[in-house]
């Protein structure tokens, strides 16, 4: 595949664009392949491309039933960040923020990532301790991160109210290389860089069945036919206990809507993001200048993927009270996305009952910034039966108690 560069992008302009590939093959699937993945999300499309550079698997094919990234990779607030309580959420989180420094020049595409650094408001005494606690731990983990003082907050977000009607702001945890990346742009990058190593990212082309012999995966079949496999990984976030009841397991997953608005474009106000997790709202500015809003998880589980209006009017409400500035503007679009919960608010990195057969999920409502080092842990653990990033993430750990306990710790875990 050609290379994208400043050079091309003059040729181009020079000779009308007629000179660009497409950025990915749209193949017919074959009849086997080495590896299959089910979902072209960024956690699937990530695994595959890791296989590849990692492992030299190239026999892949991902399926997705959809368009890639239109599950809740193209979907989200792309907020990035790795400044978690527990040491294997630490380990995963971080391996992909300093990924996601690089991972344009890797693949050769424009993810936008921008270190613009994350605010996480402490508003009440709880947090005030518990984001300290948060610091500490972020020391001894080699994470980054520092609490900092309302002055030093205001410095940092000029527009933001420190008097609350309801909360103060009493301090923030602040990762100064937290930030954010263009979430279309990640699947892309990925999807590109995988055509270009061979593999097949089949789109319109939903799993419906899972076969098996002798308790080991066999292959899929498909709404194309029926694909053969040595190896399956299950990276499909919201549907994930639908796709894991194909292969005859129960996952302890919860599905539910998240949703996100975005504002009429402004001028630049703000160049870091804030998370206020008391009032509950968090927000950031797109380069195209829209306020970019992250709201709640609704609190039934089900599959829409579409917002409801008590939680748009309750996320404004706690975002004007953080930013007055806000109160005027118009809301453009408003939109949902189906998110995957486990109780401990950790992911799933794990083997399955099924051999051969293994399965990515339980991101819940953070999971983009994860996705470099997911995605690497998955190929990993696919490739090699084990990953020390993977580690704490088995299945089994929910029979066993063994929580990686983010719930507390991250409040809302976007
Ligand atoms: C509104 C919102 C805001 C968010 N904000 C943030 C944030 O700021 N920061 C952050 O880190 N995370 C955030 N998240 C979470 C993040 O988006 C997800 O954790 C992450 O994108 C999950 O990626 P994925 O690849 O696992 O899933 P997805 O991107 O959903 O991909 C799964 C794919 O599997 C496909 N699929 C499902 N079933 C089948 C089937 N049977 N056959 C074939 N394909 C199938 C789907 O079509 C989908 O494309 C947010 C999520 C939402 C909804």
């Amino acid at each position: 595949m050609k290379r994208y560069s400043a050079f091309a992008i003059a040729r181009e302009a020079l000779r009308g664009h007629i000179g660009w590939e497409r950025a990915w093959r749209s193949p017919e699937p074959k009849a086997q392949y080495d590896v299959v993945i089910v979902g072209a999300g960024g956690h699937g499309l990530a695994t595959a491309y890791y296989l590849g550079k990692n492992f030299g698997i190239t026999n892949v094919a991902v399926l997705e039933k959809g368009w890639l990234g239109g599950g809740n990779t193209g979907r989200n607030t792309t907020i990035i960040r790795s400044n978690y309580l527990q040491d294997p959420s630490a380990a995963i989180y971080e391996k992909a923020r300093s990924l996601y420094e690089t991972l344009s020049q890797e693949l050769n595409y424009n993810i936008m990532f921008s270190p613009r650094g994350v605010l996480m408001l402490a508003q009440t005494e709880h947090e005030v301790r518990g984001y300290r606690r948060t610091a500490h731990a972020n020391s001894l983990q080699g994470v980054k991160t520092e609490f900092v003082s309302p002055d030093r907050v205001k410095e940092l977000c000029p527009i933001i109210s420190l008097e609350g009607p309801r909360y103060p702001v009493l301090g923030a945890l602040w990762q100064a290389r937290a930030g954010t990346a263009r979430h279309d742009a990640v699947a892309w990058g990925y999807a590109r860089a995988c055509s270009d190593m061979g593999m097949d990212i089949i789109q319109k082309c939903e799993v419906t069945g899972i076969r098996t012999e002798g308790g080991k995966v066999s292959g899929v079949t498909t709404t194309r036919g029926d694909i053969g496999c040595g190896k399956l990984g299950i990276v499909v976030a919201g549907h994930s206990g639908v796709v894991a009841e194909m292969a005859g397991f129960r996952l302890p997953i919860e599905s539910v809507a998240l949703q996100a608005l975005v504002s009429e474009p402004i001028k630049p106000c703000m160049d870091v993001v804030v998370m206020a997790n008391t009032v509950h709202g968090y927000m950031s500015q797109s380069d195209k200048g829209e306020m970019v809003i992250g709201g709640g998880a609704d609190g039934f589980n089900n599959y829409t993927q579409r917002g409801s209006f008590h939680h748009v009017e309750e996320t404004v409400r706690a975002l004007v009270e953080t930013f007055p500035i806000i109160s005027r503007l118009k809301m453009l679009r408003q939109w949902g996305g189906i998110v995957d919960m486990t109780g401990d608010r950790s992911p799933i990195i794990s083997k399955t009952p099924v051999e051969n057969c293994f399965i990515n999920c339980g991101w819940g409502t953070g999971g983009f910034k994860a996705i470099p080092g997911s995605g690497w842990a998955m190929a990993e653990l696919m490739a090699k039966g084990a990953s020390p990033l993977a580690d704490g993430f088995e299945m089994h750990r929910f029979r066993e108690g063994r929580f990686v306990d983010e719930s507390v710790a991250a409040g809302v875990a976007h």
